[in-house]
């Protein structure tokens, strides 16, 4: 395996406190491996501190040690004064939200799956051939000879499972369902997650969603399917960003639909886009103009303006490098 790896693991094994950081808009990919590395390193003996700087979603914290994952304001990074901070599933310093401040005095360690990182760390162990950041959390923690019990390998399930879109990606490889089945007979149930996240809709989510399906629209000859939601259309049918959660998911799954865009703002002012792809078009390469990032087929920005403006804009740019590649 990569030197990256090794320095990586020798480094953990020398550290006494460590600061374990995940992204903003947490996913179950980041929580999975924060709090993996979190658990492993503190059976260890090690004083360590998880932390992530935004809310994270509530039906998360159906896994109890969800609670452990401090927010900002919790924690002064200065006084705790770590011997390293890991970041992990981030592609750049504004991923991390104001932790992004403190990197500078601090050893950092990057452990991440996306091709568009920015090794901004002093290691950087980058490789976007796993389908998620938790099988390489994995791999870590059974180099440093962590024992997994049920928990641990619950928790170490949920990423990988919700970033290969339960199994159902292009990046749902072998040696994902190797590492599912190693993590299955130490005890994690893949069930308990994907119905903790998939079956765990409130009502309200429905008449939010059927108001995104109005706002529904085609181009490039079906194979370009948007469609947005405005912070009035959430206040309206009270409900949050989580409740949009599963959204631009569905805009792919119209038959013929190659690309996928959901924008919402559920700031005013700010709107968040949400590119997927089913089988060529490369989002990253559209969020990475717009300063965004993420994978061929999962990417995303935050811009701020007007949400018609944005929309129109990013359907513009979208729809010319789809005339670029088809
Ligand atoms: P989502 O659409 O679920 O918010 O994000 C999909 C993927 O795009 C994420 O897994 C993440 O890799 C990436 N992504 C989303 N927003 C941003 C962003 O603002 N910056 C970067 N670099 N990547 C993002
Ligand atoms: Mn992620
Ligand atoms: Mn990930």
């Amino acid at each position: 395996m990569a030197n990256e790896f090794l320095n990586i693991v020798g480094t953990l094994n020398e550290a006494q406190k460590i600061l374990v950081v995940g992204h903003i808009m947490p996913d179950g990919d980041d929580i999975s491996s924060v709090l993996s590395l979190f658990l492993g390193l503190k059976s260890l003996g090690k004083q360590v501190v998880a932390a992530i700087d935004w809310k994270i979603p509530s039906y998360f914290f159906e896994i109890e040690e969800v609670k452990y994952i401090k927010n900002y304001e919790e924690i002064d990074v200065y006084d705790f004064n770590p011997d390293i901070i890991v970041i992990l599933d981030a592609s750049s310093p504004d991923r991390v939200g104001r932790f992004s401040d403190v990197l500078n005095d601090f050893k950092v360690i990057v452990i991440d799956h996306h091709a568009t990182n920015t090794y901004f760390g002093d290691i950087n162990w980058v490789d976007s051939t796993y389908a998620a950041t938790a099988q390489m959390v994995l791999r870590v923690n059974k180099e440093l000879q962590v024992e997994y019990d049920e928990r641990l390998s619950l928790i170490n399930l949920m990423g990988i499972e919700t970033d290969t879109g339960f199994f159902r990606y292009s990046n749902a490889n072998e040696r994902v369902f190797r590492d599912v089945a190693s993590l299955i007979s130490l005890g994690a149930k893949p069930d308990f997650i994907a119905r903790m996240i998939l079956e765990n809709r409130r009502l309200e989510q429905f008449k939010l969603l059927s108001r995104m399906i109005d706002n529904l629209k085609l181009e490039c000859d079906g194979k370009l399917a948007y469609s947005y939601l405005s912070k009035k259309d959430y206040e309206e049918f009270n409900c949050t960003d989580e409740d949009s959660g599963g959204f631009v998911g569905e805009i792919r799954s119209i038959k013929g639909v190659e690309v996928a865009i959901f924008f919402y703002e559920y700031v005013k002012g700010e709107v968040h886009i949400s590119f997927r792809s089913k089988e060529w078009f490369d989002v990253s390469k559209v969020a990475f103009t717009l300063g965004g990032g993420g994978h061929p087929r999962a990417a995303g920005v935050t811009l701020n303006g007007n949400l018609e403006e944005i929309v129109r804009d990013v359907v513009k740019l979208t729809k010319a490098n789809f005339d670029l590649k088809s």
